[in-house]
């Protein structure tokens, strides 16, 4: 290490405490300190250079160094740095993106409300949830239906729509009324000889079922990823969408479409709903909104949400909800830009071009010892570790070997997250072919590796 990453290091390990890291094995092995980016690489304060093939946390589609991102925040900054939008102030920014996500959101979808997160849209889609079913006189429906391995974040209404024992556990979460359904994983949670035909109506069946024991007049809104991300990239299977639609609407339950990590392009389409076939009421968007260079997201709504939350609104003199930074000038510059980029260079199409290269590429690891099942759609894939193939027994405990199999791929120039034994992938949008093979590559040896590795350690 040099003496400026040493004394960084000795810096982070005396003052940080970190997300989603375990903090007593931070201060023994330390940071990896990310100093700079070029492309879809990146390049740690020791000059290694990775392929970042999380695309940060899933967000940044144009790379880590695009110029125009870094012009339209610094002209905006220069121009008007800050302005809230509380009580009818507005902003050209703000008012633009706005514009721009009624554009390119699935038709129903009018009206924008922006926080800096996900997991605030998510705070926010609760709270005018509530705010709409007490307007309109039905204080009893409120309960949301989310599924277990769903991602919504970690605030306590968000983290409450999660449905990871993680974040829960000791957290006190559920903290609001959340019913999880099975997880839509025909490989992990089908009975065994089920079809994934008979698992799907199987899940279509508990979910009426349960909407039926709760009482429809209590439950408000389905939310879901089209397709999960951080609870360990799951497709769901054929029919699956098109069937909680059509459940929702018979039951009058709103559908929330959390397309943070799908959105803007990362299946093939702009959108996630639009590859799997339904239309959401709420459509939440956020990481690669901005590619993540700035903090922002976006709950965008139809115009009958909209307007019983106005009415509401006008009844009581205000709507008692928003963020200091709510529309901030900087951020939505930067998230219209962004947008700009994935249309001019057409990166949703370069994600749908590059999809069929990936995912085979990757499937063909799927004969390795280790893995259980390779998965994925579009420019998002997962590769999960077993203990046993036959019986897809996991190992014990959960995680070891997943890291064991992350730091491998980092030692080869690949960063992937590892949830759990699952190793998922989420490279930024501008990749090309060669970027593909390469990440193909670097993955097949950190899984060779791990083998080599699991059966020196008798794991396996
Ligand atoms: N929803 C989904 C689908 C996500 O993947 C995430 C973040 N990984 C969130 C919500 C929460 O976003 P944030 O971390 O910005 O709060």
């Amino acid at each position: 290490m040099t003496k400026l990453s040493n004394s960084l290091a000795a810096a982070d390990i005396a003052h940080s405490l970190h997300p989603y890291t375990n903090a007593r094995a931070h201060e023994r092995n330390g940071p990896i300190i990310m100093a700079r980016g070029a492309g879809v690489h990146v390049y740690d304060s020791e000059g290694k250079e990775y392929i970042e093939g999380l695309a940060g946390l899933w967000s940044v589609a144009v790379g880590f160094s695009e110029p125009r991102l870094a012009e339209a925040a610094a002209r905006q900054m220069a121009e008007l740095p800050f302005y809230h939008t509380f009580a009818g102030k507005a902003n050209e920014p703000a008012i633009r993106l706005a514009e721009k996500l009624v554009e390119m959101t699935p038709d129903p979808l009018t009206r924008v409300f922006f926080t800096n997160s996900g997991s605030e849209a998510n705070d926010t889609v609760v709270k005018l949830v509530w705010f709409m079913m007490n307007a309109q006189g039905r204080p009893k429906k409120k309960k949301f239906l989310s599924r277990h391995k769903g991602y919504h974040g970690i605030t306590v209404a968000s983290g409450s729509l999660t449905g990871l024992p993680v974040n829960h556990r000791d957290f006190d979460l559920p903290a609001i009324p959340v019913v999880h359904l099975t997880c839509p994983h025909h490989w992990r949670f089908g009975h065994p000889g089920e079809s994934e035909a008979a698992f799907t109506a199987r899940l279509l069946r508990e979910a009426e079922e349960t909407i039926l024991a709760e009482d429809p007049d209590t439950i408000a809104a389905f939310i879901g990823e089209p397709v999960m991300g951080a609870g360990g990239v799951i497709v769901p299977p054929e029919g699956y969408w098109e069937g909680i639609e059509a459940l929702c609407r018979r039951y009058d339950i709103l559908i929330v479409a959390d397309e943070v990590i799908n959105g803007f392009g990362r299946l093939g389409t702009t959108f996630g709903c639009e590859r799997m076939g339904f239309t959401p009421d709420i459509l939440v968007t956020s990481k690669q909104l901005t590619s993540s260079y700035m903090p922002l997201a976006a709950v965008v709504m139809t115009e009958a949400i909209y307007d019983v939350i106005a009415d509401h609104s006008d009844k009581l003199g205000t709507l008692g909800h928003g963020f200091t930074a709510s529309g901030h000038p900087v951020a939505t510059a930067v998230g219209l830009e962004n947008l700009k980029i994935i249309e001019e260079r057409d990166l949703v199409g370069n994600a749908a071009r590059l999809a069929p290269s990936f995912q085979n590429g990757l499937r063909a690891f799927a004969d390795l010892p280790l893995v259980g099942e390779v998965r994925g759609m579009g420019l998002i894939a997962a590769i999960e570790l077993v203990a046993d193939k036959a019986t897809k027994r996991s190992f014990d405990p959960l995680g070891r070997v997943g890291a064991r199999a992350a730091a491998f791929a980092a030692e080869e120039g690949l960063i992937c997250r590892a949830l759990g034994d699952t190793l998922a992938l989420c490279p930024p949008l501008i990749v090309t072919d060669a970027d593909i093979a390469r990440i193909i590559a670097r993955m097949g040896r950190a899984i060779t590796r791990t083998g080599d590795w699991a059966k020196a350690e008798g794991l396996v």
